[in-house]
C-alpha cells in the first residue's frame, strides 16, 4: 500500500485528502493519504521519519512551505527554489526532492479554460506566496507580467527576480488592466468578507479573470467579472491542478481530473 500525505499545522480542514482519495480510487492504486501535524521544529525530523516509513510523497503548506527548501535530506528543483517554497516532496526516486505545483496547477488551470500565455499581458495582484509561483508560471509561459502589491517594494523585489516582470502599487491596477488579457488575485482578499482587490470599472470582456482565493468559491472579483463577460477561473481550479501536479509526479500515472474535481467541490 502507499501512503501519501500533507505536512502542516494546522491540516484539520485540508481538501486534499478527499481529493486525492478519489483518484486512488479511480486509478484502483491501493494508497491512503494522511494528515500529519509536527511541531514546527520537527520538519526535518518529520521528513527523515517519512523517508524511513516508506512514505511514498507528501505535500507541504503552511508553516512549513520556506523551510522544506532547507531541508538537508530534500534535493529542492528549480522552480520551487525560485519561488521560495516546496509544496510537494517525492521519496520515489534515487533521491528525496522538492518541488512546487503552485505554478504549474495554477497555469494548467487557467489553461484548462482556453487561456494562451505567449505574448499575453497579465496582472498579478499580490506578492506573497502564491503570488510569486503564480509571477514566475506566468513568466516561464511567455506573458508579460504585471505585479500589484498593497506594500509595493515587495512588488518591485519580486519583479526583480520573475523575467519580464515590472512591480506597483494597488494604485496602478486601473492603469494596468486596460489592455490585460490575465487577471490573477493572490491576494486574500475576498476570503474573510466580501471585498476585492481590483475596483470593478477597470475590468473588461477580453480578461480572464483567476481568483486564487477558493473560500468562497465565488468571490466578488469573480462576480464583477462575469457581470463584464470577462471568463472566470475560480481558486479551486488551481487548488485541484496544484494536487493534480503532485499526484502524476509520485505516480507517473496520468491524474483522474473529473474524479479529483468532483470530489473537491463536494466538499466546497
Ligand atoms: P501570503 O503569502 O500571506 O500573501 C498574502 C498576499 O495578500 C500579500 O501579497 C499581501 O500583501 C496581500 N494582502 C493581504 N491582505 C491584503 C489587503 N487587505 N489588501 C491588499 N492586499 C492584501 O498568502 P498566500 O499563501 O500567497 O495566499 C494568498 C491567497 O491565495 C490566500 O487566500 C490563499 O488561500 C490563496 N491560495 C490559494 C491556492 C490555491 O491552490 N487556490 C494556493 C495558494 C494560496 P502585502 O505584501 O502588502 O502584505
Amino acid at each position: 500500500m502507499h501512503v501519501f500525505g500533507l505536512l502542516g499545522n494546522p491540516v484539520g480542514h485540508s481538501l486534499s485528502p478527499p481529493m486525492h482519495e478519489a483518484a486512488y480510487d479511480e486509478l484502483e492504486l491501493d494508497a491512503r493519504y494522511v494528515t500529519f501535524e509536527p511541531d514546527r521544529d520537527a520538519l526535518e525530523a518529520a521528513v527523515d521519519g517519512a523517508q524511513a516509513l516508506g512514505i511514498t510523497g507528501l505535500n507541504v503548506t503552511i508553516p512549513f512551505k520556506q523551510d522544506a527548501l532547507a531541508c538537508d535530506a530534500v534535493a529542492v528543483d528549480e522552480m520551487a527554489t525560485r519561488i521560495g517554497a516546496v509544496n510537494t516532496i517525492d521519496f520515489t526516486g534515487d533521491r528525496v526532492t522538492g518541488h512546487n505545483t503552485d505554478a504549474t496547477g495554477a497555469l494548467r488551470a487557467l489553461r484548462d479554460h482556453d487561456v494562451a500565455f505567449e505574448g499575453a499581458r497579465a496582472v498579478v495582484v499580490g506578492a506573497g506566496g502564491a503570488g510569486r509561483a503564480i509571477a514566475f508560471g506566468l513568466a516561464d509561459a511567455g506573458a508579460t507580467v504585471e505585479i500589484a502589491n498593497r506594500t509595493e517594494a515587495t512588488a518591485h523585489e519580486l519583479a526583480d527576480e520573475v523575467p519580464n516582470a515590472t512591480g506597483h502599487g494597488l494604485e496602478a491596477l486601473e492603469s494596468l488592466l486596460v489592455d490585460a488579457d490575465v487577471l490573477v488575485n493572490a491576494t486574500s482578499v475576498g476570503m474573510e468578507e466580501d471585498a476585492t482587490p481590483v475596483p470593478a470599472e477597470a475590468l473588461h470582456g477580453d480578461l480572464a479573470v483567476m481568483d486564487a482565493v477558493y473560500r468562497p468559491l465565488e468571490t466578488r472579483l469573480l462576480r464583477d467579472a462575469a457581470a463584464v463577460g470577462a471568463t472566470t477561473v475560480d481558486g479551486a481550479w488551481m487548488l485541484l491542478y496544484q494536487g493534480v501536479e503532485a499526484l502524476e509526479l509520485w505516480t507517473g500515472e496520468s491524474a483522474p481530473v473529473g474524479a479529483m474535481n468532483e470530489a473537491l467541490r463536494a466538499r466546497l
